[in-house]
């Protein structure tokens, strides 16, 4: 394979075939490809990013179509919402039990089957350059990119502890593979070996 322009277009087609394609699965569930969207979106962030700005900047739209999104997601029964204990004006978007629910039956399986049928290498290799592609295009766009703790420079482990320098806080296993709105791509990838400390931003 060579690296002509051409095969950079051929790529970028590519994803936007797969994404396409993930999108056209979603259209005959019961939510719309923009919900799902969403709902994939909380599902997958970690607490600081679960807020209508944060979704909007994700989902590259802006903030009043986000909070339609979410309103008819609340109206379903799927998201709820949280005001921050101290903040009047910040809220946290959660998914309920029925949210949890419809998260198993998401149609993008069909794509995580897909891809789980990928050699090690190659899925490997995908996971390492799709953040670094959102990477490069959200400066490019000079907007926000999102990503997760193991590709992040504020993100560090010793002995077992990880560590989050933009929050100043530890992070829980679970944390580690949760979206983040304040996400800053490293150059080079950092060990991502779990947390066992507790204290938790997600
Ligand atoms: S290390 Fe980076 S991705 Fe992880 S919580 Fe901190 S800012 Fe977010």
């Amino acid at each position: 394979m060579n690296d002509s322009p051409a095969n950079t277009e051929e790529i970028a087609e590519l994803l936007v075939y797969l994404g396409r394609a993930a999108r056209g699965t979603d259209a005959g569930s019961d939510l719309t490809a923009a919900q799902w969207t969403a709902m994939r979106f909380f599902a997958r962030a970690n607490r600081l990013s679960r807020t209508p700005s944060a979704f909007a900047s994700f989902n590259a739209t802006t903030r009043g179509t986000a909070s339609q999104i979410i309103k008819s997601l609340m109206q379903k029964g799927h998201l709820v919402r949280h005001q921050a204990v101290g903040d009047r004006r910040s809220v946290r978007l959660d998914l309920t039990h029925s949210g949890q629910a419809i998260m198993r039956n998401d149609p993008l399986h069909n794509l995580t089957d897909a891809i789980d049928r990928l050699d090690g290498k190659l899925r490997t290799a995908l996971r390492q350059a799709l953040p670094a592609l959102a990477g490069e295009l959200a400066k490019i766009r000079d907007t926000v990119a999102f990503g997760t703790c193991g590709d992040c420079r504020h993100f560090s482990c010793c002995d077992a502890v990880s560590y989050c320098a933009c929050v100043d806080a530890e992070l829980a296993p679970t944390d580690l593979g949760c979206l983040c709105v304040n996400f800053a791509a490293s150059e080079s990838r950092k060990s991502t070996t779990p947390s066992l400390k507790s204290k938790e931003i997600s």
